[in-house]
């Protein structure tokens, strides 16, 4: 999954860093580290990343086919070969595979969608003699239906705002959505909440297609008849197995029943090329569609309702499924029950040679030469674990059941989960937990980018002073922007939301994660989740020469390493403390710009403004009618943050005064303090109406998907004008706030020695 790299920061919220004392990491000599560190990129050799890839592409290798379960015993045979304690963890999951797909056009003229992706030549996609599934996506709802077509854009919430001013509905009818603006799974499920019976997901080449660049094989963007597949489960509800929520899929779980879980679907769904769909698109009349609806196929676009009649039909096997995680450790010398936790998946749509083999591979790389640090001498002081997950994209479920069966000891062990998933020749881009930040920047300023000679850090500064140049730049990115040209400040890192296996980590136990990868300069994006992710294209438009997916090993290891081996904490508190403050005046100015946008609806509804300034020609609409906007109870949640500044700046400088000269009991008792402080930010409560995810902090949206949500139990309250819960999680959010604070407080008596 995870096209987050070249979005996500346009999409997400943060703050700018914040000036952090920088002390010496750890009680070895830099030079100590930097020549094991070296020692380490020696073992990095990008030829042997062409060889695993090759290999662990050369067949479909989708959850349950022949190749993904080679694929696992294949890697678990590496990792022991390598001197790790490896075994592999099944879970049974449900998992649906496609009986039959019909997709036609009834009326005005008949057309068979053909639903195919044909072979390239020259490419693997003509090669293989495994079968892959047909283009489908998971967690849809089987049916037959036959009704009237309705174009909604990108399907999102916004654009259903739009239908209704036109005075056009989807109540009984199919809908069809192009990909982009938000995450797939939403599209359907706002059709189906707003009464269509069945949905279609076209890639338009505006997004990732001819209007992009060339398409592939003559190019890296999507071909006429490439098609995305993915998960459309309800997500942002819970990720994971949808018959065992909370818990694990081990083989005797309590499940639910298909019918009763509640992130499969009910309506039934295809995802189709935009060869098929410029004939449905062609074929619908009524509304032009707005300009910002219109993609870059060679027709008018129009919304509907009429004169095209569709009929969509999906019926799949709802079997059970095993699944296959591979775990591997090298155990602590030290410190054997704290866990350093590293992972990437290996499971694909077909070939999943970008997605996921290009971490995959890197996550390889690295176990590769921790293993043979260890052959030389090297011990890490803390426990080492390599995943790698399978079924990620049916909705991360290797990852997930995974946690959800080990929560309890993973609660108590673990130091940081450090996730990757696809990756590209590019600039560096991290999300993840903001104690963490000075860390990422303490290790980028340590790789050197091959392309620039300077450290990716640096590469990464100029590229958001550039990118806050952009007409359109956000103020976000001038934020960003701010932070970069400072070199005393941290670059910031994103907040992260969900599309990848950090989710239940850091969403549903609180633990600390990161996610990281290269991106925006090698193309993935046009064969995302298609059939032409394979080798050739990786190796052609994506990561010539494997630079970059090396790369990722250097900077991921490093991570580990650092990680494992810190002899004082590795968290700062200043960073975090800063960018929750800014997450906090964001979620006010946004209680008030709803404040403003129901008095302004108001005015326009007495004055009749929304009759007077449309089309009497066409059918029209008046919006739903906003109701009037409280004032939110900002006071704990204020005082909250002011104390976690005071807080974190106190602990900040004591652990730069006095880290180094900490006793054996000291020491032991900061290391206990700090090691699970995140997990005060997810208390058991939960998100109102989503419980499983309990991080008060970081979510994915409910209408964002992947997009991430910070402070999510008051903004989205806000956005969803539910005004006690935004009252009540304002309260629960300064709460966990407090608690983080006394841990930091706590800590920092220590380190005082009072
Ligand atoms: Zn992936």
């Amino acid at each position: 999954m995870s096209r987050k790299l070249l979005t996500m920061r346009a999409i997400m919220s943060l703050a700018a860093g914040v000036l952090c004392a920088s002390i010496a990491f750890g009680a070895a000599p830099l030079s100590d580290q930097a020549a094991l560190e070296h020692r380490f990129d020696a073992l990095i050799h990008p030829d042997e990343l062409r060889d695993w890839m090759k290999q662990l592409t050369s067949q479909p290798n989708h959850v349950g086919s022949p190749h993904d379960k080679a694929n696992a015993d294949q890697i678990l045979a590496w990792f022991k070969d390598w001197g790790w304690d490896a075994n592999i963890e099944t879970f049974w999951i449900l998992y649906p595979t496609p009986i039959s797909e019909t997709l036609e056009l009834v009326s005005p003229k008949p057309f068979k969608a053909t639903l195919q992706e044909p072979p390239i030549p020259g490419d693997s996609s003509a090669t293989a003699t495994d079968p892959a599934l047909p283009a489908y996506v998971v967690y849809q709802g089987d049916g037959d239906v036959t009704a009237g077509l309705i174009y909604v854009n990108y399907g999102m919430q916004d654009d259903y705002k739009t239908l209704e001013r036109m005075g056009v509905s989807v109540k009984g009818k199919i809908a069809i959505a192009r990909y982009g603006s938000g995450w797939r799974g939403l599209k359907p499920k706002l059709a189906q909440d707003h009464g269509a019976i069945g949905c279609i997901i076209y890639s338009d080449p505006e997004g990732d297609g001819y209007s992009v660049d060339q398409t592939y094989p003559d190019g890296p963007m999507r071909p006429p008849r490439g098609v995305q597949r993915g998960s459309v489960a309800d997500m942002p509800l819970y990720p994971g197995d949808p018959l065992t929520p909370g818990i694990g899929a081990t083989k005797d779980a309590k499940r639910l029943k298909i019918s009763e879980a509640p992130t499969i679907l009910k309506i039934p769904v295809l995802p189709i090329s935009y060869a098929d769909a410029q004939i449905f698109l062609e074929a619908l009349g009524g509304h032009v569609a707005p300009s910002s609806w219109r993609g870059a196929l060679p027709i008018t676009y129009h919304v509907g309702p009429g004169p095209a009649v569709v009929h969509l039909a999906v019926k799949s096997d709802w079997s059970i499924k095993p699944i296959y995680d591979v775990i591997a450790m090298l155990p602590g010398s030290i410190y054997p029950d704290q866990w350093v936790v590293r992972g990437n998946h290996h499971d694909g749509w077909v070939f999943g040679a970008s997605d996921p083999m290009s971490g995959q591979v890197a996550l390889l790389a690295e176990a590769k030469a921790l293993g043979a640090l260890v052959h030389q001498g090297w011990r890490p002081k803390r426990t080492i674990v390599y995943t790698s997950w399978d079924a990620e994209e049916p909705m991360l479920v290797g990852s997930t059941e995974w946690v959800e069966t080990h929560a309890s000891e993973l609660k108590q062990k673990m130091v940081l989960y450090i996730n990757s998933d696809g990756n590209e020749r590019g600039f560096l881009g991290v999300g993840g937990s903001h104690d963490f930040q000075h860390l990422v920047n303490e290790v980028a300023a340590d790789v050197i980018d091959p392309e620039t000679g300077v450290p990716i850090g640096q590469r990464l500064r100029a590229e958001m002073r550039i990118a806050a140049l952009e007409p359109d730049a956000k103020p976000h990115a001038k934020d960003e922007a701010k932070a970069a040209a400072d070199p005393d400040q941290d670059f910031p890192i994103e907040a992260l939301g969900s599309g990848s296996d950090y989710s239940a980590f850091i969403a549903h136990l609180g633990v600390p994660a990161l996610d990281l990868g290269f991106g925006a300069e090698g193309e993935a994006g046009g064969v995302y989740h298609s059939r032409y992710d394979t080798f050739e294209h990786h190796t052609r438009f994506v990561d010539p020469g494997f630079v970059y997916d090396a790369l990722l090993a250097k900077t991921a290891g490093r991570l580990v390493i650092r990680v494992a081996d810190a002899d004082v904490p590795v968290q700062r508190a200043t960073g975090f403390a800063a960018t929750v403050a800014d997450y906090l005046d964001q979620v006010k100015k946004l209680a008030d710009d709803k404040r403003d946008e129901a008095e302004n609806q108001a005015k326009l509804l007495h004055d009749r403004a929304f009759q007077l300034a449309a089309d009497p020609t066409k059918s029209s609409g008046l919006p739903t009618t906003l109701d009037r906007v409280p004032h939110v109870e900002f006071a704990a949640l204020d005082d909250a943050v002011d104390r976690l500044k005071r807080s974190a700046k106190a602990y900040d400088d004591a652990l730069a005064k006095n880290a180094a000269h900490l006793s054996g009991a000291r020491l032991a008792r900061l290391q206990s303090l700090m090691l699970d402080i995140d997990q005060t930010l997810a208390p058991d409560v939960g998100l109102p109406g989503r419980p499983w995810y309990k991080n008060l902090i970081y979510a994915p949206g409910r209408y964002t998907g992947y997009g991430a949500k910070t402070l999510p139990g008051v903004r989205e309250a806000i956005e969803d004008r539910r005004w006690p819960d935004a009252n009540r999680y304002a309260k629960l959010t300064a709460n966990a706030l407090n608690a983080y604070s006394d841990r930091l407080d706590k800590a920092t008596a220590v380190l005082k020695g009072t």
